[in-house]
């Protein structure tokens, strides 16, 4: 941005800028050709030779009219001149206009502009006067209608924290060209909004693992332009980095239902960032073999791989981890009577047994309305706990 006089600036808004025209108003009253209702000074007359006179000055004449410069800008400050007159001695006063309107006590050479002005036009009206002479009065052009001001980021707003599940994020809102400002947050994992994280602080959640998370700060302030900047986050990682992986496959056992919704929605229970990789396990599906195998029984098959196993429950035997199909299709007494949900039961059976699988045993409820660890039977009672679909943080 170049500056060409003191305050005359070539912004970027053409239309924040005061044109340096003017209009005189009224500024020829004296200057012209005389009036008919007075005498002709040049009468002829014929007892002798006609003398040219020059026509006597009956007002203060104007020889530089007023200018305004500035930023028509909120908070900005005009300046004006009060322009030259014919006589040189001229007295003047100068007024300020919104909208053609006086601004009471806006009488020096320069004036501010203040919220009554913001879309409003601003000028300057010059009155020169001297003894025995017509006063002269000029206007200014006005200003362009007057703009908010912006607001602008000097340090760019930042999230702290641990990016990973289970932590909670924090954002600043950066510093900005202007105090008292009214800051609003929304959180977006990658571009998408997270409905409802419109807070400072943001509880990273299972979805957003893998992703990245930003906020956008937006300032707002009566009399500027609302605006807004972001920070974002690196990809969110897992509540613990994966130590191992394990391979499964997954096979039917007389099952009638649909296996591949049996396979889709498995391997969205063992990705979950609410489920075994809290505890830094990998599960990637193998098309036969593999670390274990996640069997779809037929119920009266459960038996037939260990008398330990029931027809009424899933099972764990060996590498098989055994759902029973009656389980996975309808829940069980308890569940329905504790409102569970048919896609909860199916996390939650697919992480207990496979919590067998990693070696983990039977728990108790741990307290009257707590959550149900997730090794805890809930297929068979919930003793005072929740129902959970989850491993609790203790058990991971
Ligand atoms: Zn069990």
């Amino acid at each position: 941005m170049t500056s060409t006089g003191p305050i005359l600036r070539r912004g970027r808004r053409a239309s924040s800028l005061v044109t340096s025209t003017v209009l005189a108003v009224g500024l020829l009253v004296a200057a012209g050709p005389a009036s008919a209702d007075e005498p002709t000074p040049t009468a002829p007359n014929p007892t002798g030779p006609t003398p040219t006179q020059p026509t006597p000055a009956t007002a203060v004449q104007v020889v530089e009219p007023p200018v305004v410069t500035g930023t028509a800008r909120y908070g900005s400050t005009l300046t004006s001149t009060t322009g030259r007159y014919e006589p040189g001695t001229a007295q003047v006063t100068r007024q300020w206009l919104r909208d053609g309107a006086p601004i009471r006590g806006a009488t020096a050479a320069t004036y501010r502009l203040v919220g009554a002005d913001v879309g409003r036009r601003v000028a300057v009206r010059v009155v020169a006067s001297a003894d025995g002479l017509e006063q002269a009065t000029t206007t200014t052009g006005p200003t362009t209608a007057v703009a908010t001001a912006p607001l602008t980021v000097r340090t760019a707003p930042r999230i702290a924290g641990t990016r990973r599940y289970g932590q909670v994020l924090q954002a600043s809102a950066g510093r900005w060209s202007s105090s008292g400002l009214t800051k609003r947050y929304q959180w977006y994992r990658d571009r998408t909004v997270i409905r409802g994280a419109t807070q400072r602080r943001y509880a990273i959640a299972p979805a957003d693992v893998g992703h990245r998370l930003r906020v956008r700060v937006t300032v707002s302030k009566a009399y500027h332009r609302t605006a807004s900047a972001t920070a974002v986050t690196a990809p969110v990682r897992h509540r613990r980095d994966a130590r191992r992986t394990l391979t499964y496959s997954v096979r039917s056992d007389g099952s009638r239902g649909s296996l591949a919704t049996f396979r889709r929605q498995a391997a969205q229970t063992l990705a979950d960032a609410r489920g075994w990789p809290g505890a830094g396990v990998r599960f990637r599906e193998v098309r036969s073999g593999g670390d274990f195998t996640l069997v779809l029984a037929r119920a009266s098959r459960l038996t037939s791989y260990s008398t330990e196993c029931s027809v009424l429950y899933s099972c764990r035997v060996g590498r098989n981890v055994i759902i029973n199909e009656d389980r996975w299709v309808h829940t069980t007494r308890v569940w329905r009577s504790a409102k569970g949900s048919v896609r909860d039961y199916r996390h939650m059976v697919v992480n207990h047994e496979v919590g067998h699988f990693l070696g983990r045993g039977h728990l108790g409820c741990p307290g009257r309305g707590q959550a149900a660890p997730i090794m805890q039977q809930q297929s068979k009672g919930l003793h005072g706990c929740r129902v959970n679909p989850w491993p609790r943080r203790d058990e991971l």
